[in-house]
Parts: structure tokens; sequence; C-alpha cells
């Protein structure tokens, strides 16, 4: 079964005292609500332990914003999958278009964090999504099949049944401008036809897509109501409670 979920990515904001506050008062703030998505926040590696510790008895998950290509060793200042696991997160974003762009993370080397990720019981939120360029030259489709094929449809079907798809168009990220909901549903939908091609019907079926880009309180409820919108990666507007809410609340 398909599950909606609202996860936000702080990415490098916040200290970790500002960390723990956030989770009480998010936690105060579902207490006694009825849910009708997954919550998740992904944090920076050093926030995790306490935060996931903050967040026991709530309807609140962690992630990690990344992990490292390896499992274990000589790789100073990296943090592995078994690490990020055993701080009590649940989750990690993988393929983040920051992380793409500004730390050269390719195909090969998520292939092996997606991998080591699931391992260790993670379940990655792995991120896809085309450049401005590329949706100008139509070329959007193609890229996330690239991105797709060079990374996560290398699993087998069950591992790839614990993966959450992350649709972010670049160009929408922390600008301002959002994919319609027009085109949201155009190009998940055709993720999910992908899947389904490479996976079967069901395996497409179950998988949950989100979209990320400029999502905030007044866009969420109509994205979220496209077919194969089923939630939202949010940037900006998970850094407060108050923002934040109200895009948990746009399933109710
Ligand atoms: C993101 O970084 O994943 C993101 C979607 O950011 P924003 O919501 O700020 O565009």
């Amino acid at each position: 079964m398909r599950k909606n979920i609202v996860a936000g990515n702080w990415k490098m904001n916040k200290t970790l005292s500002e960390g723990i506050s956030f989770i009480g008062e998010l936690k105060a703030a579902l207490a006694g609500k009825s849910l009708h998505c997954d919550v998740i926040i992904g944090a920076p590696f050093i926030h995790l332990a306490s935060i996931a510790k903050e967040a026991e008895g709530s309807p609140v998950a962690i992630a990690a914003e990344n992990c490292a290509d390896k499992a274990e060793g000589a790789y100073t200042g990296e943090v592995s999958a078994a690490q990020v696991a055993s701080t009590g997160a649940r989750y990690v974003i993988l393929g983040h278009s920051e992380r793409r762009a500004y730390y050269h993370e390719d195909g090969a080397i998520l292939t092996d964090k997606v991998r080591l990720a699931l391992a260790e019981g993670l379940a990655p939120i792995f991120c896809i999504g085309e450049v401005k360029e590329e949706r100008e030259a139509g070329k959007h489709f193609e890229v996330v099949e690239q991105q797709l094929e060079e990374a996560v449809f290398s699993l087998s079907a069950e591992d790839f049944g614990k993966v959450v798809l992350a649709y972010e168009p670049v160009w929408a990220i922390g600008t301002g401008l959002t994919a319609s909901s027009a085109q949201a549903q155009e190009i998940h939908a055709h993720i999910r036809s992908l899947i389904a091609k490479k996976y079967g019907a069901q395996v497409a079926e179950d998988c949950t897509i989100l979209y990320g880009g400029s999502c905030n309180a007044g866009n969420a409820k109509e994205l979220f109501s496209q077919p194969d919108v089923d939630g939202g990666l949010i940037g900006g507007a998970s850094l407060s409670v108050e923002k934040f809410l109200p895009i948990i609340e746009a399933f109710n």
C-alpha cells in the first residue's frame, strides 16, 4: 500500500538546540491529531541521535541527509550508513541535487550509498530531477529515466520496494518557482510508468513518489491532490513548525 509522506530537509541549517526545540514543538503540535501522512525530518548528522530521542513517542521519523559510499574504515569526516542507523534515524536522503552538483555524486557513488543504506535497514529517499536547461530542451523525461537507471533500477524488486522517490526539478529548489500541479503529475506518472516497466504494476503502484521544489502551505494541497504525487520533500518551509505543519495538514 502506497504511503503519503511529508519530509523536511533542513540542509545545513539549525544548531543542535534549535533542532531539538523544533522537534519538541512539532511533537506537541501533532499530539492527538489523526494524520493522513507519515512525517519525516531530515537533519544534519550531528543532530540525529538527539532529535531521534526527542521524537520518541511521536509520529516523527528521522532521516540523515547523506551517508558515505563506504561501509567503514579510514575515511576521515565521513559518516557511514551503519552509524546513521545507530542514531535511531530510519531514512536517508540520497542523490539530492545539491550533493550531485557540489559534491559530484554520480550514479556509481549513489548506487553504493543506496545499497549500503538498505543493508543497514535505512530507507533511502532517492532524489531525481532535471536542471532548467534540460526542462527547456524537453529532456526531463529522459533525465529522470537515466537517474533511475544508473542508481536504483539495479536493485531487486524487494529492495526497490523500500525506496522512496523524490522528484525535485532543480530549477524549483529554493527558487520560489514551483512545478505546476499538472507538470508534477505528468512527470510523476511518467516515473511510475518506468517503475512499472522495470518491476511490474504492483511495485509501481506501491512506490511513494514525493514532489520537492518550493513546496509550501499555499501550494501543497493542490500538488498532493494529484494522483501520482504522494507528498513532498520540503526544504525552506521545513525550517519552522509554523510553515511545516500546514503542509502536513494538506493531507487532512
Ligand atoms: C529541497 O532541498 O529538497 C527542497 C525541495 O528545497 P525547497 O523546498 O526550499 O525548494
